[in-house]
């Protein structure tokens, strides 16, 4: 393979060429790259060895009534039927007067590692003694955040293994996720720990599990919104309540009523420019915080009521990362009106506890399949090669199918085009 050498230091259309020259791809594909390519500096700023831009569909979801304010909420995905539920949702939501959300607390949590500790309980009780001393050491290592009002809050220590402590340390990071903030304070405070208390660091970072920033939603709805054909709206969110009871007690439902939440939580975190690695990572661990992995909202009925709750970790940002680089995430936060990263929080939670009300509604009455189909055969029609006029037609054709595979799609498009459906 020639050129590959020093890749990242290659201008783009160079490492586009080589791509060319290497037989990677042929000049169709290099065209389309460089066409979908709005802005290569952005692109080269933010990753190394940047080829092109990556293009997913940004859509609406409706409805959100947020602490009495209604919302239009950017959603970044590539499943069909996302935003839709998410809309609908929150219109059984807003029939009830919205959503309530809260930020319960706002610090980050980071980690030192010290291995090969010999004498833990003195240990322990040096580092406790001297906690001021580390807070100070931290908060020079970032003096700005001071300024605005954050810093570094607390520390603690966790005994891991007899060699192995965990020295925590929040720090409230205002405005920012703070990943790479904390990381240089806790690097400060390593090197103190290493050099005063000669002990031996293994590494100093971050912790996803993001305890210390929780936001809640809380909704209730009357019951009878959610009558749906000859099903009284009583019985409807009973089964509700007995799906989140099921999801509670079986770790193979929690997985998928956690993933129907991040269908919502993460199209809002990626339109938004935070990191949905940090937010996916938090959110399963918290699921599993009392030793089972359970899922992570909660329903019930209370007398004419179902009163939905969903609390998890929501460290996001409203500056930082990359925020204030991609035009469109600027666009989403003016859409949003976000003035603050409590409240993006606050919507991205409630985002979540509406999409997975849409999936449990469905799930206990139509079954998933036939809201979800229709949307899911616009796709299985564009992937087999139906024009934008065709796929009208072949959807309709799907679904009198019993059958709806990309077999049958073929034969149906065949058919169209040949003027037999
Ligand atoms: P940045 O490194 O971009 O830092 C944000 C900066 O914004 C702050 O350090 C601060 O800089 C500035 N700032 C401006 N206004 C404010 C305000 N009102 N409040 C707070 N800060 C403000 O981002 P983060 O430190 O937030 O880290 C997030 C990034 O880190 C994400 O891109 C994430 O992907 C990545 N990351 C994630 C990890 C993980 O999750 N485990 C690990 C490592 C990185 P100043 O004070 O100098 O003005």
């Amino acid at each position: 393979m020639q050129g590959f050498n020093k890749y990242y230091q290659k201008p783009w259309q160079k490492r586009l060429a080589i791509l060319k020259e290497n037989g990677f791809l042929d000049e169709k594909e290099i065209a389309q790259l460089e066409n979908q390519t709005v802005d290569p500096i952005l692109g080269d700023t933010m990753i190394e060895n940047f080829v092109t831009q990556y293009q997913l569909p940004e859509g609406l979801a409706m409805n959100y009534v947020i602490n009495g304010k209604e919302y239009v909420v950017p959603m970044v995905t590539e499943e069909p039927s996302v935003v839709a539920a998410a809309s609908n949702g929150a219109r059984l939501v807003k029939l009830g007067g919205g959503f309530q959300a809260k930020s319960l607390s706002r610090l980050m949590i980071g980690q030192i590692a010290i291995e090969n500790v010999t004498a833990m309980d003195q240990l322990v009780e040096t580092i406790n003694q001297r906690q001021d001393e580390l807070l100070v050491i931290a908060n020079h290592a970032h003096p700005s955040i001071v300024k605005r009002g954050g810093g570094a809050r607390w520390i603690r220590t966790r005994i891991l293994a007899d060699d192995m402590l965990s020295l925590d340390m929040a720090v409230d990071v205002q405005e920012a996720m703070g990943a790479n903030m904390l990381n240089t304070m806790l690097e400060a405070v390593a090197d103190e720990i290493r050099s005063t208390l000669h002990q031996d660091i293994l590494m100093s970072i971050l912790s996803n599990y993001a305890t210390e920033c929780l936001v809640s939603a809380h909704v209730e709805i009357p019951v009878m919104v959610l009558a749906k054909e000859k099903v009284d709206g009583a019985t409807v969110a009973a089964k509700i309540a007995q799906a989140s009871r099921f999801a509670h007690l079986d770790p193979y439902r929690a997985a998928t009523n956690n993933k129907g939440i991040m269908n919502g939580v993460d199209s809002v975190v990626v339109a938004s420019g935070n990191d949905w690695r940090a937010i996916e990572a938090g959110a399963h661990a918290y699921a599993a915080r009392d030793g089972q992995y359970r899922g992570l909202s909660q329903w019930h009925v209370d007398d004419d009521k179902l009163i939905g709750d969903l609390t998890m970790p929501m460290p996001v940002g409203s500056v930082g990362g990359s925020i204030k680089i991609v035009p469109l995430v600027k666009i989403n936060h003016h859409l949003m009106k976000i003035e603050s990263a409590v409240q993006l929080a606050q919507i991205i939670v409630a985002v979540g506890l509406g999409q997975n009300l849409a999936a449990l509604y469905a799930l206990v009455t139509d079954g998933i399949q036939r809201g979800h189909m229709r949307l899911q055969l616009k796709s299985l029609a564009a992937s087999v090669g139906a024009t934008k006029d065709e796929i009208p037609m072949l959807v309709n054709a799907l679904e009198k199918q019993h059958a709806r595979d990309s077999h049958t799609a073929k034969v149906l498009l065949k058919k169209i085009r040949e003027g037999k459906e």
